[in-house]
């Protein structure tokens, strides 16, 4: 089987997965308890805490350990709108994740404002000045690639923007963190990442912050800001695995002509096919195509019976389907194009040869597909 759907999660990398069980076996003591054998896992973790704080540019106690993107996004919206008030307002892209775009509802009802778009997958951050000053903005979130196109948005400039203006910017570096370098996160107000998404284990993450968010009550854990009893191998493991990631990432825009090579493929041998966000730069592991005559969850079996597997979208959204809404609007797109709309995303462990292999399946998919429906029309006749 090839994995083409490292959007959605990551095998457990090798290193990782030895912290991971060595930890549970030796390391699996309370980090808060009182004895020595305790306190070594603590001094363990706090070591740990350091080191990925320091990669990131950041004080030990603005890093703090969570059970992934979700609950930091969640963390971040709940917190902001508690602490500014009834009449405060977020902006955010109309393509978040929907840890960030429900949040938001939740917490900032109809106080929420959307920043244009180019039509393409990209916001476009000409009116931003203007809309932060008019408006009562006191968050701004914006996710650093998008995870169902894989389009890389002005995060950076947008967090200047933000830090002129004393506005709590918050970025979703969930797609980024693990396929692009660590870059200048640390002039964001906050930013999350997740340890599933880069070989790491799935459950664990972090949300980095430059003010303090108030995750959890009830426990003095994670300098009182996440009660509960942290997951010292989940950590261990996870922090392998960004070190062994962050040495891997390389020959980007090799492995960027890789899937540019495969979508030219598709185009010329699928008519009608077509790629969402291809105007713009993104992630170098990430396709997202419009597939003719067939629903997604077709190609997608067909593909999956050739030993190929790819996702109809984001599988965090109801039914993996990709959220409705924004698809419809960012991407023009009909009804009838949403349900045929397949995503492809690779990993470091991938090759040229494997995204070629990939390509010609879509193609054999697509002559099966083709047959099975000429010989349903004839049944039906
Ligand atoms: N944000 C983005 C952009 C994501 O792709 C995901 C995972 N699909 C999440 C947040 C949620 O991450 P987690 O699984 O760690 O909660």
């Amino acid at each position: 089987m090839l994995y083409f759907d490292n959007n959605a999660t990551t095998p457990i990398g090798g290193n990782a997965l030895n912290t991971f069980s060595q930890s549970l076996e030796l390391d699996w003591f309370n980090p808060s308890s009182p004895y020595r054998s305790a306190a070594k896992v603590r001094a363990k973790l706090e070591l740990l805490r350091e080191e990925l704080a320091s990669i990131f540019s950041l004080n030990h106690d603005q890093l703090i350990f969570t059970s992934g993107a979700t609950e930091s996004n969640n963390a971040v919206f709940a917190h902001c709108s508690t602490i500014q008030g009834g009449e405060s307002r977020c902006l955010i892209s109309p393509f978040e994740h929907p840890s960030v775009s429900d949040s938001a509802k939740k917490w900032f009802k109809d106080r929420i404002i959307y920043l244009p778009h180019d039509g393409d997958g990209k916001v476009l951050l000409n009116e931003v000045q203007s809309v932060i000053k008019k408006e009562k903005i006191t968050l701004v979130s914006l996710m650093a690639a998008n995870n169902e196109t894989g389009v890389i948005q002005p995060w950076e400039e947008l967090s200047e923007i933000c830090s002129s203006n004393g506005i709590f910017f918050h970025t979703d570096a969930t797609q980024w963190i693990g396929k692009i370098g660590v870059s200048t996160f640390s002039n964001c107000t906050s930013f999350c990442g997740s340890g599933h998404k880069f070989n790491g284990p799935k459950g664990i993450g972090f949300l980095a912050s430059k003010i303090p968010v108030n995750l959890i009550c009830g426990g003095t854990q994670e300098f009182g800001l996440r009660g509960g009893t942290e997951s010292f191998p989940a950590i261990a493991s996870m922090i392998t695995a960004f070190k062994d990631t962050e040495t891997k990432i390389d020959n980007i825009e090799e492995r960027s002509v890789w899937r540019d090579n495969f979508e030219n493929q598709i185009l010329k041998k699928i008519p009608y096919s077509k790629v969402l966000g291809v105007s713009n730069q993104r992630l170098w592991n990430t396709s997202l195509l419009v597939l003719p005559k067939f629903n997604n969850l077709r190609w997608v079996s067909k593909l999956d019976k050739l030993g190929f597997q790819v996702s109809t979208g984001s599988a965090c959204t109801t039914g993996g389907i990709v959220d409705k809404n924004s698809m419809l609007e960012t991407y023009s797109l009909d009804i009838n194009e949403l349900k045929k709309v397949v995503r492809v995303s690779s990993y470091l462990s991938h090759t040229d040869e494997d995204w070629s292999k990939l390509q010609s399946a879509f193609e054999e998919a697509f002559g099966l597909l083709c047959d099975e429906s000429s010989d349903l029309s004839v049944l039906s006749l």
